[in-house]
């Protein structure tokens, strides 16, 4: 591969054999001049993550630029896990991800099916993906992508080429967030980039202040008909469907409860499985997979059947949103 379609995908083993080539030590990639223009890129990357939610744009005009592109991309790496903020690995991870694939769907079939190999995504010569590859990275939370609307066939879901690049696009995310995840940075990296830190940590913690104010104290008593169905149903041990137990546990999430105060919540059901209930809050909630889930709109969970519309309020008339209503219901409250 050149390194004009590395610098692309700095995430691909072939960039890094590119950099373990050069043989830089780790020393000179921070203090060396040389590498000065890796690191402004690589404090770019981090920063647009955060701020864009998508990374990329940064010129390539020659192999010196593609060069160090493909460096700025460990180091980039280096300073997400230094911040050591689960979502901020996974808005990393996405912001990455989202990159690629818009390149991706301008590469030939070759190369997707070469990514998907590295990726060990299963996907044969005619862009038919296996089914179980399909449920691990398909945004299979949108209506389109639901199994039941794609074309199987014992096992294997033809696709084309924009929606292999999509499914990749989510392998890519859960590669590159197990791999953060794995990472521990050298110390070196929080003295020569301890602004970047500092200041990130400083933004993601007044993201989170301003949230909770929003939201104000979590109370249950705020929750709106359909999750408060959901919850009387979880407690009395009925059967709620994964989708249920997805919108409700994200919705709790984003009111600001954690994991034990949901677990709490939970305990009453008489079937409570404390650590199978505790790994699916935490897969929801991003502390297993890296994605922080969103609650779904009124206009989702009423396709699941989720709403009791014999229950709904004048404030579900006016929202669009459950979180809407949780802030409406706080409001009137006060
Ligand atoms: S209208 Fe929206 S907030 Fe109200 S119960 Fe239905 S889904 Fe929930």
């Amino acid at each position: 591969m050149d390194i004009y379609v590395l610098a692309r995908y700095p995430f691909l083993s072939e960039a890094k054999e590119v950099v373990r080539r050069e043989n830089v030590r780790t020393e000179e990639i921070l203090h060396d001049p040389i590498y000065e223009r890796a690191r402004d890129i690589g404090r770019q990357r981090v920063t647009d993550a955060l701020e864009e939610g998508v990374v990329g744009g940064y010129p390539v005009a020659s192999e010196t630029d593609a060069l160090m592109n493909i460096f700025s991309y460990p180091i980039a790496r280096m300073i997400v896990a230094s911040v050591g903020h689960p979502y901020f690995r996974g808005r990393y991870a996405l912001a990455e991800a989202k990159r690629a694939y818009e390149f991706l769907q301008g590469e030939s079939r070759d190369f997707l099916l070469q990514v998907a190999r590295e990726l060990e995504v299963a996907v044969d010569d005619d862009l038919r993906l296996h089914f179980a590859d399909y449920l691990r990275h398909a945004p299979t939370r949108s209506q389109r992508w639901k199994l039941v609307n794609m074309p199987l066939s014992q096992g294997w879901l033809s696709l084309d080429h924009r929606e292999l690049a999509r499914v990749l696009q989510n392998a890519i995310q859960h590669r590159l967030f197990e791999e953060l995840r794995d990472m521990r940075p050298p110390s070196e990296i929080s003295n020569v980039f301890r602004e970047e830190v500092t200041a990130i940590r400083n933004t993601l913690q007044q993201r989170e202040m301003r949230e909770k104010a929003e939201m104000g104290e979590a109370s249950v008593a705020k929750l709106p008909p359909c999750m408060r169905m959901l919850l009387a149903a979880i407690q009395t041990g009925a059967n709620v469907p994964h989708v249920g137990r997805f919108t409700l546990v994200s919705f709790l999430n984003a009111i600001g409860m954690d994991t034990e105060e949901i677990l709490g919540l939970f305990a009453a059901s008489p079937d409570f499985d404390r650590e199978r209930t505790r790994y699916q809050i935490e897969h929801i909630t991003g502390k297993v997979s890296g994605t922080d889930y969103t609650p779904p709109s009124c206009a989702s969970i009423k396709t699941w059947g989720l709403c009791p519309t014999d229950k709904m309020d004048a404030i579900c008339r006016r929202v669009n949103h459950p979180l809407s209503y949780y802030r409406i219901k706080g409001r009137r409250r006060k």
